[in-house]
């Protein structure tokens, strides 16, 4: 199934952005996520404060569409609470798998809903929810805080 080719443009247009492929000063976690089946590979860098994603960014290398979807999902949790943050990447995880389908639902992904029709891409799915998983990785296994 070829995709809407207005989501094509937004997944170009963020596979190609700068914006959000940086390192995060003073991150309090990261998280290194490997899609091997497609060479995908990319580390995210949080900052929390008192319970919220003050900024959030990734490095690494990978397809079209795992860059697009690292992009778009560190534009969208960036300033959220942590409890918004995992229900939305709840929400994301759903809608690649198929589960969550109605669009009102998924207006709340923002430019991350483009990437719905990867559902209906197999080959493609594990590139899609990379970025996601490593998320919520990253959020569960902080770092120990030495004294
Ligand atoms: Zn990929």
């Amino acid at each position: 199934m070829p995709l809407d080719s207005i989501y094509t443009e937004l997944i170009t247009e963020h596979s190609r952005d700068k914006r959000n492929r940086r390192h995060v000063e003073g991150a309090t976690c990261s998280h290194r996520g490997v899609n091997p089946s497609c060479g995908d590979e990319l580390t995210l860098e949080l900052r929390v404060q008192s319970g919220v994603i003050e900024d959030a960014a990734f490095t690494g290398s990978g397809c079209a569409i795992s860059q697009a979807s690292a992009s778009m999902m560190t534009d969208l949790l960036r300033g959220r609470p942590v409890a918004d943050a995992n229900r939305i990447a709840e929400k994301f995880l759903g809608m690649i798998k198929g589960e969550i389908t109605d669009e009102a639902d998924l207006e709340e992904l923002d430019e991350a809903a483009a990437l719905q029709g990867v559902s209906k891409m197999p080959a493609r799915v594990k590139c899609a929810v990379l970025p996601w998983h490593t998320y919520q990785q990253a959020i569960a296994d902080p770092p120990g805080n030495p004294a």
